[in-house]
């Protein structure tokens, strides 16, 4: 007879790089976790992965990885592991940068313990303050005129890549409000029928992207040129390079130019 094997996954981090197997990019299991000589101190419940387990921890700067494995960044993973794996890894990113971050009680500075019951929160001991992991809703957009879509060259692309528009929802903001102003804040056109699409989880380091969809209802493009290199009206069919698979923007980038050529047609 043999022993089951103890399924629980760990996920080790250092910052935003993952110790994963080099061969087929798995996550470590607890025995390899003893056959790396790698105590935890402090873990995080992430979720499960098959019925079993998921742990997150932060390795110390020092360690390096055993043999046969290395540590990846999390952007990379985005595009080689299927989306539940990197849903887990994502979260768990998020949970050890949300823990980091939250050593102290933000309201009277005593340092916070693990909620007692398991809530995903660091609570203070002294005045009770529950703090939890936060996250930040972002909006993203793909605008239409005629048989073209709205793509821009952001200054932070280190490539000659176009994607969406995209920013940060203010206090106070409906999303549509946020998708009107951050439209005309960086190319100062104004759009209509906006309509949401879908959303992703975004643990760069933890926005929640929501995506819409909308059409130019007039004004000329002029860039706020401290973000926007460049943005252009694209012929469906004649697109420059886009952002990756897997990401959000790349989705609904793909859903619209199918839909204005269908359309067209
Ligand atoms: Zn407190």
């Amino acid at each position: 007879m043999t022993h089951a094997l103890d399924a629980t996954r760990w996920l080790l981090f250092k910052g935003q790089e993952l110790l994963v197997n080099s061969v087929d990019l798995d996550f470590p299991l607890a025995a390899h976790l003893q056959q790396f000589g790698i105590t935890v101190e402090q873990q995080y419940h992430i979720g499960f992965f098959n019925d079993h387990a998921v742990y997150a921890v932060e390795l110390a700067q020092e360690v390096s990885p055993p043999e046969g494995y290395h540590f990846q960044h999390l952007r990379s993973l985005l595009v080689a592991v299927n989306s539940d794996k990197f849903s887990l890894a994502g979260t768990a990113s998020q949970v050890l940068e949300w823990a980091k971050s939250h050593r102290f009680c933000s309201r009277c500075g005593t340092a916070t313990v693990p909620h007692p019951q398991g809530e995903r929160a660091l609570v203070c001991p002294s005045c009770q303050y529950s703090q939890y992991p936060r996250i930040n809703p972002c909006v993203i957009v793909a605008i239409t005129k005629a048989d073209c879509i709205l793509l821009a060259r952001a200054q932070r692309f280190n490539r000659p890549m176009y994607s969406l528009l995209a920013g940060f929802v203010e206090a106070g903001e409906t999303l549509e409000q946020a998708v009107e102003r951050e439209v005309l804040e960086e190319v100062g056109i104004k759009v209509k029928n906006i309509r949401y699409f879908g959303s992703q989880a975004w643990p760069f380091p933890s926005n929640l992207m929501l995506g819409f969809t909308a059409e130019w209802a007039g004004g000329e493009l002029v860039l706020q040129e401290e973000e926007i290199m460049d943005a252009q009206f694209f012929k469906h069919d004649e697109l420059p390079e886009i952002p990756p698979k897997g990401s959000i923007a790349a989705q609904i980038i793909h859903a619209t130019v199918t839909e204005l050529a269908q359309k067209t047609r």
